[in-house]
This record gives structure tokens, C-alpha cells and sequence, in this order.
């Protein structure tokens, strides 16, 4: 390759900070060249693109066997300039590979090429998103290798494996049920959207830092290596709070939540593409603990993952072998002290992790549409069990919101009561407000049907998420039930008033209200005050096998006060 000669001073302070590439991992194939294009380091995927044994550090034209002539001189050409040069080079095996120069030191070039496989055509290469203008995922890969290379050099500058600059951080953004936008309000609205949000990120980043958008609505952003993650978490905070304020789309007032994975590269990081993965693992962690919010990567997340996934192959397998089985939680009534029915919850005793919560599966078993199933099963084995006890006793049953969405509940609910014999009027259906956000209609229209079944609906857990009062109003609840954060522990004068008014409204609206997670006497008595209608926790019992509730019946009933006994 014959090169032009570049100015290229020797500076002897760049010899004890060679740059070793051989260890890259991930799929660009990388080679650290000096000015005259002798190779001084390459990783094994770069001999892998190039289709022949590795070169020898030193070879002075590493490519020669790969490239024509006239893309070597194109390269040399390349080689010679200072600044980042994006290069389509044909290979004489007639693929054309994408490579990417870049300058690590005056005299020190490093090449990234990108694997033959996701060798595009030069118009489909194109890296900027049309809709926002921002980088598009071409230049992912092309972004997370350069992260690595740039560690590497930050590691042999400093001589050792520690880094003792800032290390290099990413937040993974992700716009919280936008589905939900692009489906409700239209898609033109919704890319619309996506422009503006993309403007308020471009807004709160620096010209340095990388911001890509990597998907749908997800977005990647890179902060280089001179800011600590401190200063990742108080970005990630701002970007969220920004995101938080309306938008004004096309007259429609728009608000949305985010949630934000943060992944930083530590010497724990084997390389780009796990940074990513570290920061999607601190992204759904986001999403499950509640979404709008920002989530920084800890490695337990990577093993939580793995029994996620793990107990979702397992599930699959579950209700064949007989695995779940209901549990049932008595309620009272408040003014009388009686019994007046019992809540089904769910367990799942696997054979090797024994008693697996609800709250761990149920979440999983809806991500993979299994609940659809067990779901089903819950209903009618409530109903069946339910239809052995004494009249006036109802079971409530806990329905998903993803139920809803293939319009079979009604069905299960009709076979369930028919196949048992169970009066309607004794099955309650539990509802989270999760539901009333996923699909609104269709779970008016069939909450709407379930009561002219003449079955119960109830609000479970309010008070905890978004539902407001004028949801209570708007959808066929007969009763709520408070959530048990605003029961259990010391209650606080505020909490108090909380209580008092979702029991005020109850009564407005015609509902009735039972409070969850009733532990003490104290908590007994200052809801029987507060005039709420049935209590269930722990105080009357934990939830019991449902061959325990013939004994319950004969010794445990008629024990606590009765409303008018305490007045
Ligand atoms: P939930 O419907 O709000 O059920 C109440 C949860 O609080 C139950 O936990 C119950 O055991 C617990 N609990 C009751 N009284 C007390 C108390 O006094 N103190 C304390 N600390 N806890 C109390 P569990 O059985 O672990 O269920 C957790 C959640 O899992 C349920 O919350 C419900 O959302 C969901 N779940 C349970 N079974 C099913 C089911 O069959 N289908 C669906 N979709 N979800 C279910
Ligand atoms: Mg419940
Ligand atoms: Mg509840």
C-alpha cells in the first residue's frame, strides 16, 4: 500500500500507551494501525472478516490479500487524514465491508470493520433516523466498539486495569406504554411525539455525548468517560423530569413516563454489546418496580434474570403437572363480626424452589400470556371450591387485566358458574387499575357484562397507582378495597384522612369497602370507627388450604367485635 506522508512527530509518551486490541470481543473486527498502516494489533474477528489468517503485527499492508487496489489506496488515503472516516470498501471476495477509521493518537490509527453477515448496501447504511434526525442503531455497533476501544486505551494509559478517570455510562430511555399513545391517538400523533421527545433529549445532552435512537421509542444515550455515574443517575433524573412535563401535540395535551436502564462500563464489563445488555437488565427493572423511573444496573440483576427466564420455562409445564393450587383468605364484615366470604389467591409450589410468590409469578406469567390460562383454571377452581361452602359465603377471585383482552373472560366466567353451580351473586371478580389504563373500553364493556351476571367487582389495591376517584365512578365497582400500604405500620394523620375519604366515597358512590392487610386489634377498631364495611389480613387469619375452611368454620368464626358490640 503506498500511503502519503503525513506530519507524525514521535512523541515518546505515546509508546508506553500502546493500544492492545487483540481481546476485543463483540462482532466488529478491530485493528490498531500506525500512520503507515503497518498493523500493530487486531482482534480474531477482524482475520474472520478478512478471510484469512490473522495478520502478523507488523505486516505492513495487512489488507492486501482482502482489498483491490483501488480501495487500498482509498484506505491509505484514509489512513493519512487526522479525523473519523467512514470507508466502503470492496473486498476482492466482491462483499463491500464497512470500516470505520478513527484517530487514537497522532500516529496511531484504529479500524473498526463491521462482520461480513450485516454488510449492507451503501444507501441502507445510512445513520441518521429520519423521523428525529438523531443517529439511528447503525451506528450502534459502531458506538459500542469504539466504548471498548476507548476503555482499552484509558486501561494502558493508566498502565494498570484500574481506570481512574470517570468511567463511560449509558442510559437506555424508554417511553412507557407508548403502544398504548400510537394505538389510542394514532400514529401520526404518535411520531410526532417521538420528534419532540427526541428534542428535549437533544436539549438536556452535550455536543460529546452520543444520543441514538435504537428502536421504536427506546433511546440510547452515551455519556464519554469524564463524568462518574453520580452524574449519570442525576442525568437520568433531570431527563425524566423533563419528559414528565406535558407535551402539546397537534392541540392534544400529551403525558408520558420514562423509564431509564443505567449501565456503566466498569472492568466488570466484558465488553459493548454487555454494557447494553446491563443496561436493558436495569431498564425492565425500571419497568417492574413501577416504570417512570431510573434504575442503575447491579449485577444481581443478570441472575434475577436468569430465574425469570428460568421460571418461565418452568411455568409452561406447571398447571399440567398439577403445580398451583388456591389458598383462601377469610374476609369479615365490620358491623357484624361474621365471616361473609374469602379471597383465592394463587400459589405455585415448584418442585425444586419450593413456594414461589404470586407477586414473582403472576407478573412473569402475564409478560408471556400464560396467565390466560392459569387464569382460567383460577376461576373454576375458585367456583368449584366455593360451591362446597355454607350460602352466604362468597369467593373473590383475582382477574389480570390481560384477561380482558381476548374477550374470553365472559365465557370462563359463564362455564365456571354453570359447571359448579355457584350463584353468581357469590363470585366477586378483583380488578387492579392497571386494567383501567391497558384497555379502557373493552373492560368497561365487559365489567359492564359481568354485572348483569350478577357477579361482584371489586377495586383491588386502590390508592396505590393512578386509578382517581372519577375512575371509581366511571367503571361498575360494588366494592373497593383499600390497598394494605394504608393500613398496616403506624398510620400517620394524613394516611388517616386518606382512608377516611376513599371510605366516604365508597359510601357516595353505593360501593362497599374493605381494607386489606389488617394486622392488630388497633387497625381493627379504627376502620370499624372510620365506618369501613369488612376487613381482611392477618388478624382474622393467613390465607388457608382449602380443606382447612371446614375447621375454620366450626372454630374460628363469631370471634372479632362487631361494629355496633364496639360502639
Ligand atoms: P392482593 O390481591 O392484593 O392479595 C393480598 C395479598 O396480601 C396476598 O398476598 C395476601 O396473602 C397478603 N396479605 C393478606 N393479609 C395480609 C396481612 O395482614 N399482612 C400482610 N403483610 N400481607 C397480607 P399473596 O397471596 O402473596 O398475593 C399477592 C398478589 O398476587 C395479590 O395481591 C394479587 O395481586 C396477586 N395474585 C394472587 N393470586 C392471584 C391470581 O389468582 N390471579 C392474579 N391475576 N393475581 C393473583
Ligand atoms: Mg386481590
Ligand atoms: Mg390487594
Amino acid at each position: 500500500m503506498s500511503q502519503p506522508q503525513p506530519a507524525c512527530l514521535s512523541d515518546p509518551t505515546e509508546q508506553a500507551s500502546e493500544l492492545d486490541v487483540s481481546s476485543f470481543t463483540g462482532p466488529t473486527g478491530h485493528a490498531v494501525l500506525d500512520h503507515k498502516g503497518r498493523l500493530l494489533s487486531a482482534n480474531s474477528q477482524l482475520a474472520e472478516l478478512l478471510g484469512h489468517a490473522p495478520p502478523a503485527t507488523g505486516t505492513l499492508d495487512p489488507f492486501k490479500l482482502a482489498i483491490d487496489d483501488r480501495s487500498a489506496t482509498e484506505l491509505a488515503h484514509a489512513l493519512a487524514e487526522a479525523d473519523v472516516t467512514h470507508l466502503d470498501i470492496t473486498f476482492t471476495d466482491g462483499a463491500r465491508r464497512h470500516v470505520q477509521l478513527g484517530r487514537l493518537q497522532a500516529c496511531r490509527r484504529l479500524l473498526l470493520v463491521t462482520r461480513a453477515g450485516e454488510t449492507i448496501a451503501s444507501n441502507d447504511r445510512i445513520e441518521q433516523d429520519a423521523l428525529t434526525g438523531l443517529a439511528n442503531r447503525h451506528r450502534l455497533n459502531e458506538a459500542l466498539s469504539g466504548l471498548e476501544a476507548e476503555r482499552a486505551l484509558r486501561q494502558s494509559r493508566s498502565g494498570t486495569n484500574a481506570v481512574d478517570e470517570g468511567k463511560t455510562a449509558i442510559l437506555l430511555i424508554d417511553i412507557d406504554h407508548f403502544k398504548q399513545i400510537n394505538d389510542t391517538l394514532g400514529h401520526a400523533i404518535g411520531d410526532s411525539l417521538l420528534r419532540l421527545v427526541s428534542g428535549r433529549l437533544r436539549r438536556v445532552t452535550r455536543e460529546r455525548d452520543d444520543l441514538i435512537r435504537i428502536g421504536g421509542d427506546e433511546f440510547l444515550l452515551i455519556l464519554p468517560a469524564d463524568e462518574s455515574s453520580d452524574d449519570a443517575e442525576k442525568l437520568a433524573d433531570r431527563i425524566a423530569e423533563l419528559l414528565s412535563r406535558p407535551f402539546l401535540v397537534d392541540g392534544q395535551q400529551i403525558n408520558i413516563g420514562v423509564s431509564i436502564g443505567i449501565a456503566v462500563f466498569d472492568d466488570a464489563t466484558a465488553d459493548g454489546p454487555t454494557l447494553l445488555q446491563h443496561a436493558d437488565l436495569a431498564l425492565q427493572q425500571a419497568k417492574l418496580t413501577g416504570r417512570n423511573r431510573a434504575c442503575s444496573f447491579e449485577p444481581q440483576m443478570a441472575q434475577q434474570a436468569m430465574r425469570r427466564r428460568a421460571l418461565e420455562i418452568d411455568m409452561r409445564r406447571a398447571m399440567a403437572l398439577q403445580q398451583f393450587r388456591l389458598v383462601y383468605q377469610p374476609q369479615v364484615d365490620l358491623h357484624s363480626g361474621r365471616l361473609v366470604g374469602f379471597e383465592a389467591l394463587l400459589r405455585w409450589e415448584h418442585p425444586e424452589r419450593g413456594m414461589v410468590s404470586p407477586a414473582e409469578f403472576i407478573p412473569i406469567a402475564e409478560e408471556t400470556g400464560e396467565i390466560r390460562r392459569i387464569g382460567a383454571w383460577v376461576i373454576l377452581q375458585a367456583c368449584q371450591q366455593a360451591s362446597f361452602w355454607p350460602d352466604g359465603l362468597s369467593v373473590a377471585v383475582n382477574v389480570s387485566p390481560l384477561q380482558f383482552d381476548d374477550g374470553k373472560l365472559l365465557q370462563h366466567v359463564r362455564t365456571a358458574l354453570s359447571r359448579s353451580g355457584l350463584d353468581p351473586e357469590r363470585l366477586e371478580v378483583e380488578v387492579t387499575e392497571g386494567l383501567l389504563f391497558h384497555n379502557p373500553e373493552a373492560a368497561l364493556e365487559q365489567l359492564t357484562e359481568l354485572r348483569e351476571l350478577r357477579v361482584d367487582i371489586a377495586m383491588d389495591d386502590f390508592g396505590t397507582g393512578y386509578a382517581s376517584l372519577s375512575h371509581l365512578s366511571r367503571f361498575p365497582f360494588t366494592k373497593v378495597k383499600i390497598d394494605q400500604s394504608f393500613v398496616r405500620g403506624a398510620v400517620d394523620d394524613r394516611t388517616q384522612a386518606l382512608v377516611d375519604c376513599i371510605i366516604g366515597l365508597g359510601n357516595s358512590l353505593g360501593m362497599k369497602t374493605l381494607a386489606e392487610g389488617v394486622e392488630t386489634p388497633e387497625q381493627y377498631q379504627r376502620l370499624q370507627d372510620s365506618g369501613c364495611d369488612a376487613v381482611q389480613g392477618y388478624l382474622v387469619s393467613r390465607p388457608m388450604e382449602a380443606d382447612s375452611i371446614a375447621d375454620f368454620l366450626i372454630h374460628d368464626t363469631g370471634q372479632l367485635p362487631a361494629g355496633d358490640a364496639a360502639a
